[in-house]
């Protein structure tokens, strides 16, 4: 198929799933609990964002002519990589979707992609309207399937040439493993975090308070990026606490359905579990609970949206994923101790800063390792910014050009000039 023809499929494809907005978003708030105004506002415009930004690469892609030492002509060929596998999560089903099947299918690969078991439905709906737009049959193969088994089966198979994980850190340590002992296929990792939110004495506190929510408690608690390490400086940390706990304190949490609910349910009794037993983990170790704390309500896998103060670094609470309504605040004196501490993880997706100083900024922006820094903002997506993770939070970056390079062989073709045999 030529290059015109791949992008022209995935705008037709990005339009269908643009006319069935609302049903799509209503789907993936069955599939996951999420609210529904969250879906069929951001996410599936998102969605539809990513395939048009993949089908503008799908004809752009092309090698390059390499001035060699000697009589040679040499050029490289940009090739689609072969058979992808590509395995996500339940947190995002679409998004993460998009970001995986968008650029895999620009450079012209096939795919099996397998969805969490959690979350099956939205794939199979938006892959029966690729479909309609025209794929060819076998280009697009969605699995759903358990992790040990059906993830399993692709991370270990020999016709496998490359696969593409999100998820935990432990499975993709797994997968690693499994691609390793098959065929080494190559492979890219998203994976979890621990995410630093640095809040500076000459903050906007008010800005930072709203940010601070969000970028936790958006998506239930259920983000990889989080920023589940609230660190604030001591001289605005009374002002920022009270606040922060007023804002926890007016979150609506409810049926996802309803208007102005801003939480649903996490996503199963695995995830309510482990998140409660993390928040008797953080009362057990003597860090304040300034609000929620518990299960609301006696029916579904609701949870109050709960604030802890006076956490230090070495407590369960600020070092693992959470993955839940839960916010830790920490205190800090300067910034060099912030950035020190911030570092301290074996994580490494992505932090904030809020700042009115422009050097603040780019002292810690330069400093966190981090793969994404937002500065006076957070969780800002959008299909040209790359995402991915230093450390353990993985391997390779998504969305941009740069997940072309994951979906592409590199061939390099070399011809002698003046060449008798011509
Ligand atoms: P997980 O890593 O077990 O699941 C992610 C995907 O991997 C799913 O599709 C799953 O079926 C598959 N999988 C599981 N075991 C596998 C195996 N042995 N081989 C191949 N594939 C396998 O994550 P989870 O259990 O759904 O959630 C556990 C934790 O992971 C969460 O609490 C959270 O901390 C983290 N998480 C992170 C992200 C992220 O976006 N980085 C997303 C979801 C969960």
């Amino acid at each position: 198929m030529t290059p015109y023809e791949r992008s022209r499929i995935l705008l037709r494809f990005a339009d269908l799933v643009e006319k069935h907005n609302d049903e799509i978003a209503a789907l993936e708030t069955w599939n996951n609990g999420k609210i529904y105004e969250q879906a069929a506002k951001i996410e599936l415009p998102m969605f539809v964002r990513l395939f048009h930004y993949y089908a503008g690469w799908a004809d752009k892609i092309h090698g390059l002519t390499v001035p060699a030492d000697g009589p040679y002509h040499v050029q490289t060929l940009h090739e689609p990589i072969g058979v992808a596998g590509q395995i996500i999560p339940w947190n995002f089903p679409l998004l993460m979707f998009a970001w995986k099947v968008g650029p895999a299918l620009a450079c012209g690969n096939t795919i099996v992609l397998k969805t969490a078991e959690q979350t099956p439905l939205t794939a199979l709906y938006v892959a029966k309207l690729f479909h309609e737009a025209g794929l060819p049959p076998g280009v697009l193969n969605i699995v759903s399937g358990y992790g040990p088994t059906a993830g399993a089966a692709l991370a270990n198979h020999m016709d496998v040439d490359k696969l593409a994980f999100t998820g935990s850190t432990k499975t993709g340590k797994i997968v690693l493993e499994l691609a390793a002992r098959s065929n080494l296929k190559p492979v890219t990792l998203e994976l979890g975090g621990k995410s630093p939110f640095i809040v500076c004495e000459d903050a906007d506190i008010d800005t930072a308070v709203e940010q601070a929510h969000f970028a936790l408690f958006f998506n239930q608690g259920q983000c990889c990026c989080a920023g589940s390490r609230t660190y604030v400086h001591e001289h605005v940390y009374d002002e920022f606490l009270e606040k922060a706990k007023a804002r926890a304190m007016r979150r609506i949490v409810g049926d996802p359905f309803k208007k102005d609910v801003e939480q649903g349910p996490q996503i199963d009794s695995e995830q309510f579990e482990k998140v409660l037993r993390y928040i008797k983990s953080g009362i057990e170790s003597n860090a304040t609970l300034e609000c929620g704390g518990g299960r609301l309500g006696s029916k579904g896998f609701y949870i109050e949206p709960t604030v802890f103060s006076n956490v230090q670094d070495d407590m369960l609470i600020a070092k693992d994923e959470i993955f839940g309504p839960v916010q830790s605040i920490l205190k800090f004196k300067d910034l060099d101790e912030v950035i020190r501490r911030a570092n301290t993880t074996s994580y490494g997706l992505a932090a904030g800063v809020f700042t009115k100083n422009m050097d603040t900024a780019n002292t810690l922006s330069r400093a966190l390792r981090a793969g994404t820094v937002w500065v006076n903002c957070f969780d800002v997506f959008d299909a040209a910014i790359p995402f991915g993770g230093y450390k353990m939070s993985g391997i390779g970056r998504e969305k941009g050009i740069y997940s072309l390079h994951n979906y592409l062989q590199v061939k390099a073709v070399v011809t002698p000039l003046n060449d008798p045999a011509w």
